[in-house]
């Protein structure tokens, strides 16, 4: 593995790898000193041309925990205003000898693109609509954790699954590690023939709860839409947003996850995202060391 560019093409190996080793990070960002020396002679771009809170300071605080040396760009800084090329800029930090590049992109295939292009390793962090694939193998480690196996168990994304990137990732970690999948979400925000990917749909938010062991619920990705999916977000609350009480209805607890940023009152209400049930900060926390784990193994094969 040079590179981490998706979750399509990673072998299930790679992935239970990556969660293993996770779990040793995890281990260590829980000791009184979170440091270890793994990446003291690499130094890492975080390039980001899109809007990121958590991402961005979990790639950095991964990368702090393991000794590398870090640069931060932005887009919105930077002279890709003046008209440079993706490909020109990223060129101009690897000159500065920078072996790993962890890059957020609006555009489908960014990271793919430098990758073909560059010697340095490259990290998705998100392009576009496309593929997270760090948020998906933290998703992953996060319901292992929880519930001990991820085999059998039954995972619904709730939510826009047309515009997220989360959405498509997590379909392919929780095949690949034996999970039955499924997606729920209005008829405009479901992908045609999203079903030729082996996932079960639905519209209907009672039968995604009722049959789940997880629900993943993601965020109304208006940034992305063009056009109008649906009338109004009230509209949207009131047919697909998740509550405490329709949570104590179902048969079993189900556990509750969202990668965040969380809209509340929109798709989860107050009560139901500050619930035991949810593990969302969780989330966050495991996200560090699934990060850790993802720079230390591309660190390994330079
Ligand atoms: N933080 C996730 C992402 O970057 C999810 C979201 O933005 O809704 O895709």
């Amino acid at each position: 593995m040079k590179h981490l560019l998706g979750i399509k093409d990673l072998p299930t190996s790679q992935i239970e790898n990556i969660l293993t080793t996770a779990r040793e990070f995890k281990e260590v960002i829980n000791r009184p000193i979170k440091k270890v020396p793994s990446l003291r002679d690499i130094t890492i771009a975080n390039v980001f041309f899109e809007n990121s809170t958590r991402t961005r300071i979990s790639f950095e605080l991964a990368e702090k925990r393991l000794s590398a040396d870090i640069v931060n760009f932005s887009a919105s800084t930077s002279s890709v205003k003046k008209g440079e090329t993706l490909l020109d800029t990223v060129n101009n930090i690897l000159a500065m000898k920078v072996d790993m590049i962890v890059i957020r992109h609006s555009s489908v295939g960014a990271p793919h693109f430098l990758a073909r292009h560059i010697n340095a390793s490259v990290v998705n962090a998100g392009d576009g609509t496309h593929e997270h694939p760090t948020q998906a193998l933290l998703d992953a480690y996060s319901v292992w954790e929880k519930l001990g196996t991820i085999e059998g168990k039954k995972i619904a994304l709730i939510g826009d699954i047309l515009h997220s990137r989360v959405a498509l990732s997590n379909i392919f970690v929780f095949q690949k590690l034996g999970a039955e999948v499924m997606v729920c979400g209005p008829p405009t925000l479901l992908p045609k023939h999203i079903e030729a990917l082996g996932v079960k749909v639905t519209t209907k938010l009672h039968e995604a709860l009722q049959w789940c062991d997880v629900a993943n619920v993601l965020r109304i990705q208006l940034e992305r839409q063009q056009i109008k999916y649906f009338p109004s977000l009230r509209e949207y609350s009131l047919y697909y947003g998740i509550n405490q009480a329709m949570l104590n209805q179902l048969d079993k607890e189900i556990v509750l996850m969202h990668p965040g940023p969380i809209n509340r009152g929109v798709e989860l209400s107050s009560d139901a995202a500050d619930s035991p049930q949810a593990i969302i900060l969780d989330q966050v926390e495991n996200g560090v060391a699934v990060r850790m784990a993802v720079l230390y193994l591309l660190a390994e094969q330079r």
